[in-house]
């Protein structure tokens, strides 16, 4: 049967787009469909200018820093609205890139919803397109749990854009868009209430990453309170009064989730032609991320695996290389570096201690945790933290972690190190470059006692 395209992609976000355009490029004809802006949650909604608005934040505390170098600073004032513009400029150049992108591949963008018909029919707009195969890759969305008044509380898509600086800014959750809102609005400005149901943010990170960034949030003035939950959210005159289960309550002007992303399926037609789904809704894909409909493949947060868009984007390559070019071949999942950008930001890849102690028969740990040089003038009293995680059976490094500035730039460098094997024995043969906050992984000698 001859079908219109190679290959019909749904969503022009970031694995959908490197899709497209690998695809297009391996000699496929392709077309991608898309509603809203291309380049997904991560360009208009996440990755981008949340990374853009964490500078802004960053500028304030070194406003105070500077004084100890002798700089005096002015009065110094947020404006809002021109942060929102550049950054809404930015965000529009950027999906011109992408649009440039996908034309130059020669992949066909379909402005509109598209739904499935069959295994190898999708309609967008009234118009139906054939395709061999099809890729649905429509992301994620932000879940807000049931909760008397949560037709007040804004997420993580509406965050950018708020019309008014929220002078008090109230978040809920624990995991990774929770404890960065909480430092760029602490940072920016804001008196920042954060909520967690748990004992200690950011579950799943290393424990002493966890402590630390506790810690540190609490002292940059965040009021991070854990084993909290909210009971309601009532709307007042000029703000909200938020009703907490201990029946505290707080006053603020914004109410923001961010309890965790589900997959979006809804109204794409997967029921229809028997697209299997897992529990949390995800489409449940083989390790070539084929779907239970032969014909249809999916990848990134539809399939809730890892949430990140460097894992969306790999997956894609690996699907374009399976479907059009050199063949299988398997991404590897182990060792995904992520970073968070807390204030201070967090640096991680491999095992916490406690998934070496389950895994390996003995680990050795070694950790620091100092005043940064920049902090001996500046007046700040934040703290780095460093962590390595070795299997003493191989003395590979199997676990790194960090809580300091840059914590994410320089975890990336050293990720390589650690998906080619490296060893403790190879990280103490290298040479420091002095004096930096990542010479302590190179010159860390003492391990920690058992
Ligand atoms: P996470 O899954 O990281 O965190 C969700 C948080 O909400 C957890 O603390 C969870 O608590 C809490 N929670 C869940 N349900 C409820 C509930 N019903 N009531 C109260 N609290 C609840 O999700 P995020 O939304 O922060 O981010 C989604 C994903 O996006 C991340 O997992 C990550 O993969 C990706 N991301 C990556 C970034 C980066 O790379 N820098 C930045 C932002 C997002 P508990 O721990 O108890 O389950």
């Amino acid at each position: 049967m001859e079908y219109q395209y190679d290959l019909f992609v749904i969503g022009a976000g970031s694995g959908g787009v490197r899709a497209a355009r690998f695809a297009a490029q391996a000699g496929a004809k392709v077309a991608i469909a898309e509603t809203k802006d291309l380049g997904g949650t991560c360009v208009n909604v996440g990755c981008i200018p949340k990374k853009l608005y964490s500078y802004a934040a960053q500028f304030n505390e070194s406003f105070s820093e500077a004084a100890g170098f002798g700089w005096s600073v002015g009065e110094t004032r947020l404006d809002w609205d021109l942060l929102k513009r550049n950054r809404a400029q930015e965000i529009s150049r950027l999906n011109g890139i992408y649009d440039n992108l996908i034309k130059s591949s020669g992949a066909e963008l379909i402005r509109g919803w598209a739904t499935l018909l069959d295994d190898h029919t999708v309609e967008v707009e009234g118009k139906q397109y054939t395709a061999k195969y099809i890729l649905v890759v429509p992301g994620g969305w932000p879940m807000v749990p049931d909760v008397p008044g949560k037709e007040h509380v804004i997420t993580s898509n509406e965050v950018f854009d708020l019309p008014q600086f929220p002078k008090r800014f109230l978040i809920v959750g624990g995991g990774y868009i929770a404890c960065e809102f909480a430092s760029i609005f602490n940072g920016l400005g804001a008196k920042v209430t954060q909520i967690y149901r748990g004992e200690q943010v950011l579950r799943g990170f290393d424990s002493d990453i966890r402590q630390h960034i506790t810690d540190e949030m609490l002292k940059s003035g965040i009021d991070l309170r854990v084993q909290s939950d909210i009971a309601s959210i009532e709307k007042k005159a000029d703000h909200y009064l938020v009703h907490l289960k201990n029946n505290d309550t707080v006053e603020v002007d914004v109410v923001m989730y961010a309890t965790g992303r589900i997959p979006r399926t809804e109204g794409l037609g997967l029921d229809k032609i028997g697209v299997t789904l897992g529990k949390e809704g995800e489409i449940k894909v083989d390790e070539n991320y084929r779907t239970s409909v032969p014909s249809v493949f999916a990848l990134g947060d539809v399939t809730d695996r890892v949430q990140l868009t460097p894992v969306a984007t790999g997956e894609a390559m690996v699907l374009v290389d399976y479907l059009f070019g050199k063949g299988e071949r398997k991404l590897s999942y182990d060792f995904i570096p992520t970073a968070v950008f807390t204030h201070p930001n967090i640096g991680t890849v491999g095992f916490t201690e406690d998934e070496a102690r389950e895994r390996f028969d003995e680990v050795v740990i070694y950790r620091t945790d100092f005043r940064p040089l920049k902090h001996t003038l500046s007046g700040s009293s934040a703290r780095t933290m460093m962590k390595l995680v070795v299997d003493k059976a191989s003395d590979r490094v199997v676990g790194l972690h960090m809580v300091g500035d840059e914590a994410g730039e320089i975890t990336q460098g050293f990720a390589v190190a650690m998906k080619a094997g490296a060893t403790k024995a190879i990280f103490d043969s290298t040479i420091g470059i002095h004096p930096t906050a990542a010479e302590e992984f190179v010159t860390m000698r003492q391990p920690l006692s058992e």
